[in-house]
């Protein structure tokens, strides 16, 4: 969800190839509103059943039907989720004959790594085949503080169609199904258990707006708590403003964090780079999140893209600052119900842009401040291996930029 922005010579193409094809992508995004996208869970691996895409009932309702007692499911359950086994011959406690139909009969996740690099920071990087062949990316991020965070992907594609992304440039491959969601969780959190450690964040900000999936990244969500154990509060979705998602999201009473992507703090220059903008304004988006705020009593992340001299400048902090402030979330103090993550860009292949130097970000920071915005600074990722981006990219060109993710911190407040 966080990328780069077009510079001012790409924005002028842009508007040149232009409306006609935004005015195309309003209607992608209408369709996939209307669509309410539930998806089966996929099909089983050559006849195996994919035993990350069972909840414990049907963990048991298959134990069961294979003529075993009840209790193997809750130790099967154990062994996964809470030990972090990732081979059933480690299930020691198990009937050798049980272990033996679990490798004949069971699978521990569908998604193959199709590639996956390591930064000298530690952060993961991971690109999944998915059985179709589609490409999807997660990553997972090691902090100094202990913490753990996954970014994984809702679809594989995406119809948004921001123009300074390439996944939306590539546009709309399919819905993930809740299991591929889950799973790119449930990979990273078996690894770091079966290693002594504890997946502690989950964001969805890799390939696709999870929000345009709404059904299925619910469902995900949901399994991640209860299943994995993942705090809500510790799980944030991600979108570029679907209004009435939003709405629906702010009816669900969950404690899940929300993060909005807005990069622009005008309609003129939102629009250019985000189609969406176009079927819900800033001033839509901003009454919806207000009503998220007032409905949920949570506050909400904006995130922001710095690129030099494009949206860092004095006078862009001044107007993110007054739009933030005229919608005051909050009569006792906006500081309270919203926060700005500044993202210096990370530059990449493709884009000239350049990351905002500290000094400016302050003073991005201090502008901000005036108007009661909170906003911090996020630490980049990951750096090192953005090369390995490119090279990633070309071995695999289903996969897009915009999946390469470009290791921005996640670290979402
Ligand atoms: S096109 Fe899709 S994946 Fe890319 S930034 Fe926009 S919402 Fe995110």
């Amino acid at each position: 969800m966080i990328h780069s922005l077009p510079n001012r010579n790409q924005l002028a193409r842009l508007s040149l190839v232009g409306m006609r094809s935004m005015s195309g992508k309003v209607k992608e995004i209408e369709e996939q509103l209307r669509k309410d996208d539930a998806m089966e869970a996929p099909a089983d691996l050559e006849g195996k059943v994919n035993l990350y895409a069972l909840n414990q009932t049907r963990m048991e309702e298959l134990l069961l039907d294979w003529g075993e007692p009840k209790f193997r499911a809750k130790q099967i359950w154990q062994w996964i989720n809470v030990k972090g086994a990732t081979d059933f011959d480690k299930m020691q406690d198990l009937p050798k004959g049980l272990r033996a139909k679990l490798a004949e009969k069971a699978v521990l996740g569908n998604l193959e790594i199709a590639v996956e690099q390591v930064s000298k920071d530690g952060t993961i990087k991971r690109a999944y085949k998915l059985k179709d062949g589609q490409m999807i990316e997660s990553v997972l991020m090691p902090y100094d503080d202990g913490r753990r965070t996954a970014c994984i992907s809702s679809q594989a594609g995406c119809a948004m169609g921001c123009v300074f992304c390439a996944t939306g440039q590539m546009g709309f491959a399919r819905q993930l199904t809740s299991v591929e969601i889950l799973e790119q969780v449930q990979r990273f959190h078996v690894e770091l258990l079966s290693k002594g450690e504890r997946l502690s964040n989950v964001v969805l900000m890799g390939m696709g707006e999870p929000l345009g999936n709404y059904n299925n990244v619910m469902e995900a969500v949901r399994r991640i708590n209860q299943d994995l154990g993942i705090g809500a509060r510790h799980i944030t979705i991600s979108t570029v403003g679907l209004v009435p998602r939003i709405r629906r999201l702010a009816e669900e009473n969950m404690q899940i964090k929300l993060a909005v992507s807005l990069h622009a703090a005008s309609d003129e220059e939102r629009n250019a780079i985000m189609p969406v903008n176009l079927r819900f304004p800033l001033a839509d988006l901003m009454e919806t999140c207000k009503f998220y705020v007032e409905k949920t009593g949570r506050r909400i992340s904006f995130e922001w893209a710095l690129i030099a001299g494009q949206n860092d400048t004095p006078e862009v902090a001044n107007k993110l600052g007054h739009l933030l402030k005229w919608n005051d979330f909050n009569p006792q103090g906006l500081n309270k119900m919203c926060h700005v993550n500044l993202i210096p860009l990370n530059p990449t292949a493709g884009f000239d842009g350049k990351p905002t130097k500290a000094a400016e970000c302050d003073i991005f920071i201090k502008i901000l401040s005036k108007y009661g915005v909170t906003a911090t600074t996020r630490v980049r990722r990951g750096i090192d291996i953005d090369a390995g981006c490119g090279q990633l990219k070309s071995k695999l060109n289903k996969v897009s930029a915009c999946a390469m993710i470009p290791f921005y911190g996640f670290d979402v407040r």
